[in-house]
């Protein structure tokens, strides 16, 4: 369900024109429905109404700071996996409390600041992280409240790039050495363990992966109370899929279901850390086409945004539907093309071989489900400045980041002196 529909021919926003607001302030630029957001994040919180819970939205699916704002006004609170992160979290005014940190590579300095804000829970990767947090937390004085994040070693049914859960991934500690890596943590004076961390991986579109997982985590929560280690909270990750193409993910309400069901008798606090099924779908990217060209067997919509400011396809090889922002006389025919960004890169491409309307230069065109892992995501490859973002709510809409300017590509470096000592050498 999302508030991106036609009316006469004109794909709106909500209430407002995207080509008025393409008009107004030029493209690319990413376009969110904080309509969408809100119902998005509604409709997950309710699922799990029943249980004492708290929804951590993923921040790196989508990180600015309107957004993290208009979550955090929901009663989200954050998942982040770096100090820039907390630092966005806290700039939108989310309570600490309600933030918990994941990642493999935490940096002392991360991990101090998110002490010295008091966050609810480091999710532990690692003995030597356990260690690094100990040492951290002792010099400030405190007690870093801690989970483990194991690693059930489940194959979520993703791509291979965002599979995080299986053996051979980076991530976590393996479920088998868990138990006694809490005996250990159990032990650390500067330690409190509070609960127990899993995320499998993103766009998953079963509810099985996360079953199998949460069976073994509701063993291994077993195995740690016999032994007087207290879990209050399960984090069971983010991970759940949206539809980009013909996807058929479980609905929030499906997968709460399935997970309640499991944990009826476990008397944990439940943390959920969703970013793709909030985010995803509550945005896209507006492009404008630049030229067509026809080649021997092929032809090429050549667009105005590239793989620095969407990277999904490029990455992953993803689909991303492709919507013409005004329905034209054109429509009735169609041709198979791809579509194609500037960036001087053979992968920069955001459709293959797709049927669409036969576009025209100046045409603009919005690439769906690109709210999350868009912008978060976007570079100045090939010296692009950074798109802009804008928000809209009913029928206002609002520039949440200004699209970078050429100064701002060059604002931090410099030219060392001897450099401008040096003549021009002739040759
Ligand atoms: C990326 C990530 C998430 C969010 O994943 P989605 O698929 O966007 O829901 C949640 N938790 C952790 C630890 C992550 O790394």
């Amino acid at each position: 369900m999302n508030y991106f529909s036609y009316i006469d021919n004109e794909l709106y926003c909500e209430e407002v024109a995207i080509a008025n607001i393409a008009a107004r302030e030029g493209t690319p630029f990413y376009l969110y429905s904080l309509k969408t957001l809100k119902r998005h994040y509604q409709v997950f919180d309710r699922a799990f109404a029943d249980v004492p819970h708290l929804i951590c939205f993923s921040a790196k699916a989508n990180s600015n700071i309107a957004i993290l704002k208009a979550l955090v006004m929901e009663g989200a609170g954050m998942d982040i996996v770096s100090g820039g992160e907390l630092f966005r979290a806290m700039k939108a005014g989310a309570d600490p409390k309600k933030i918990v940190f994941s990642g493999v590579g935490k940096r002392q300095d991360e991990i101090e600041y998110a002490l010295s804000s008091g966050i609810l829970m480091f999710n532990i990767e690692s003995s030597q992280e356990l260690e690094t947090v100990n040492a951290a937390a002792g010099k400030m004085n405190k007690k870093a409240p801690i989970a483990l994040r194991v690693n059930p070693d489940v194959d979520a049914g993703t791509h291979p790039h965002i599979s995080t859960g299986m053996k051979e991934n980076k991530f976590g500690i393996d479920i088998a050495a868990s138990v006694s890596e809490y005996r250990r943590a159990k032990e650390l004076e500067h330690i409190e363990i509070v609960g127990i961390d899993c995320h499998l991986g993103s766009q998953i579109t079963e509810v099985d992966p996360f079953i199998h997982a949460l069976d073994r985590l509701k063993k291994l929560v077993a195995t740690l109370r016999r032994e007087r280690i207290e879990i209050k909270y399960l984090d069971l990750g983010g991970g759940l899929g949206i539809m980009y193409d013909n996807e058929d993910p479980p609905h929030p309400d499906e997968y709460a279901r399935a997970i309640l069901k499991k944990t009826v008798d476990m008397d944990c606090t439940f943390i959920l850390e969703p970013g793709r099924v909030i985010a995803g779908n509550s945005g896209v990217l507006i492009a404008k086409i630049l030229y067509t060209k026809e080649r021997e067997h092929k032809n090429f919509v050549i667009v105005d945004a590239g793989m620095n400011d969407l990277i999904r396809p490029s990455l992953y090889g993803s689909y991303h539907k492709i919507l013409p922002v005004t329905k034209g006389e054109n429509e009735k025919k169609s041709i198979i093309a791809d579509v194609v960004g500037p960036i001087c890169e053979s992968g920069d491409f955001f459709a293959k071989a797709r049927r669409m309307p036969p576009f025209a230069p100046n045409d603009l065109i919005a690439v769906m489900s690109a709210g999350a892992y868009g912008f978060t995501m976007s570079s100045n490859y090939n010296s692009r400045p950074r798109c802009a973002e804008v928000l809209v709510n009913g029928d206002r809409y609002d520039v949440i980041r200004k699209r970078e300017k050429y100064e701002d590509l060059v604002k931090d470096e410099n030219i060392p002196d001897y450099l401008h000592e040096y003549r021009v050498r002739e040759s």
